[in-house]
């Protein structure tokens, strides 16, 4: 039986039966960007109809934000929107939002410590002496912003740069700390923190907490009977991250254990599968360079118009000797598959033997997704363009790559960056047409994270539900799951990467499963090679539902980590060193 498709929203939550499939992968995508609150009111003020209107109509431009501004999260609007009102209201709401003060839920206090973790909508926090926060997406520095006097905030040093540049955060609350160092926390009665890179995006990290429990800061009826005692307790926060091989050899964590790991819980459920990153930087890298030498034609469903056509005749400097595609343009080379760790033989090709006026457009909402932008860029040796405010949004992350390749010059770049809005097969014409004949045709990358359709490649599962219920006895193994998963990817290349409807000569579009949070297998090796005693999930608890599923699976994990430790097996062996 095929995965059955989901119909919740793995970030928010909310019921997407409603949404056909892009609209779907639209949400979903908003959300993992870091605009939860802003993707769920404008889902809540848009009936079905108006969904299909603004976030399907073929526009040039990104969709206007919903009437209600004063909700939606000024970030989002201010990095998929060119207009400079709206930018302007955008940065007067960023600086000046009014916030109720609420509660924060448990999960954002350390348990039996005075500190805080991604908790800024909820202005001074009784008990709460040391803020920290994981990384720079809007979800996470949540009302942050010029007013926030609410104590000192800890996070990486790229982070501060970042959460200062975005919210005018002052820069005397900001505490920096540098990475893979156990710094003692002011004001905590001696917890140790250490700042450990999260593989989500740039200046995100997850964090190892060390010491003892001596203050109830956090709102519920529970109060932990280990307060004022001398035992040491080790916590390990997650914040987003997508879990890696590295984590567990990190020295910090590992012959570690855990009272607690607050888990980064996104995709915690079968259905959610895809490939490892980096097979999919070397797939989405190879695509483009097979779309260049001519070896692959996309779906034609639209022709392109007799003026395109002269375009393509005028400007198209196809390689002689390029393979020929099939009748139904499939690509009828033969290349082997890359391996994620070898370089692939299209780096052998040298980029001055591959046409100059071929754009890529990668589209991306905030920070994050620059993985796949460098290696697009370095593959085709090109200088790489974005917009004034990208540009110094992206300087932040003190990346010296990728500042040595971005340029404000869009003719000198063969790669530019765009909000993911305007990378579409509507939008993108217009978008070369403003270069004056620089450009002859155009590719779209969309870096798209898990897709709808049920797992990228639809894959058969045992899985009768697909729930996660782990008590039910027709549900898989966790053994079996892991197994079927695992070498689902391996041969994955870039001729699993499909263009968009619509796409042709002239215009394609790619949706790329490139995800910086873990996939379900990534979650599961994580907690079989991770000695702990109990983890609480900090994304999708709001329902009791969604929560006992989660916690299903926990228990699942550890039962299954204890019988792996019997037979001596502490960790999930890794294929490589960045994935397992
Ligand atoms: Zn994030
Ligand atoms: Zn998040």
């Amino acid at each position: 039986m095929d995965l059955p498709v989901c119909p919740l929203c793995p970030v928010c939550n909310l019921d997407l039966s409603n949404h056909d499939q892009p609209a779907a992968n639209h949400h979903v995508n908003r959300c993992l960007d870091g605009g939860y609150d802003a993707v769920a009111v404008a889902d809540k003020q848009l009936d079905n109809n108006q969904v299909q209107d603004k976030r399907l109509s073929p526009s040039p431009t990104p969709p206007p934000p919903p009437a209600k501004k004063k909700k939606i999260s000024a970030f989002n609007v201010l990095m998929s929107s060119n207009n400079p009102e709206e930018k302007a209201d955008a940065e007067a709401d960023a600086q000046s939002q009014p916030r109720q003060p609420r509660q924060p839920p448990f999960y954002k206090i350390l348990q039996g410590m005075p500190i805080a973790v991604d908790a800024f909508a909820y202005s001074s926090i009784p008990n709460i002496t040391a803020y920290f926060l994981t990384h720079a997406h809007s979800d996470h520095y949540q009302s942050l912003s010029k007013n926030w006097s609410g104590g000192p905030i800890y996070c990486s040093e790229i982070t501060a740069e970042l959460v200062h540049h975005i919210t005018s955060v002052k820069r005397e609350y900001l505490r920096p700390l540098s990475l893979n160092t156990a710094h003692t926390i002011p004001g905590t009665n001696g917890v140790t923190a250490t700042l450990i890179d999260a593989n989500h995006c740039p200046g995100s990290c997850i964090i190892v907490f060390e010491g003892r429990q001596t203050v109830d800061a956090a709102p519920s009826t529970f109060t932990s009977p280990w307060i004022g005692s001398s035992r040491s307790f080790k916590y390990l926060h997650c914040g987003d991250f997508r879990a890696s091989p590295r984590h567990i050899r990190h020295p910090a964590i590992a012959r570690s254990k855990f009272d607690i790991i607050y888990l980064d819980t996104t995709y915690l459920n079968p259905t959610y599968s895809f490939p490892p990153q980096p097979l999919v930087i070397d797939a989405c890298r190879d695509l483009v360079l097979a779309n260049l030498r001519g070896e692959m034609r996309v779906n034609s469903l639209m022709r392109p118009n007799s003026s395109m056509l002269d375009m393509i005749k005028g400007g198209w400097k196809k390689l002689s000797g390029a393979p020929e595609q099939d009748e139904h343009g499939e690509y009828v080379t033969d290349e082997k598959p890359s391996s994620g760790e070898n370089k692939s033989e299209n780096e052998n090709i040298h980029p001055h033997t591959l046409p100059n006026d071929v754009l890529v457009v990668v589209g991306t909402y905030s920070i994050g997704k620059e993985r796949i932008v460098k290696a697009i860029a370095h593959a085709l040796n090109s200088k790489v363009y974005a917009d004034k405010r990208r540009q110094a949004l992206l300087r932040n992350e003190r990346d010296s790559d990728l500042d040595a390749l971005l340029t404000s010059d869009p003719y000198a770049a063969q790669v530019h960056i765009q909000g993911l809005g305007g990378v579409t097969i509507a939008a993108l014409p217009d978008y070369i047409s403003r270069f004056n004949g620089r450009f002859s045709r155009v590719i779209g990358i969309k870096p798209t994270g898990w897709t709808y359709s049920g797992g990228g490649r639809g894959g058969k599962s045992e899985s009768s539900s697909g729930s996660g219920s782990a008590s039910d006895s027709k549900s898989p193994s966790i053994d079996l799951l892991l197994k079927q998963d695992l070498s689902r990817w391996d041969t994955y290349t870039h001729k699993h990467i499909h263009s968009t409807r619509g796409s042709n000569d002239y215009v394609s579009c790619y949706g790329v499963p490139y995800s910086e949070h873990s996939s379900f297998t990534e979650l599961t090796c994580f907690a079989l090679s991770i000695d702990h005693t109990r983890i609480i999930a900090t994304v999708n608890n709001a329902k009791p539902a969604s929560r006992l599923r989660m916690k299903n699976w926990f228990d699942a994990w550890l039962l299954e980590r204890r019988k792996r430790c019997e037979r001596g097996e502490y960790s999930v062996e890794a294929r490589s060193e960045n994935f397992w």
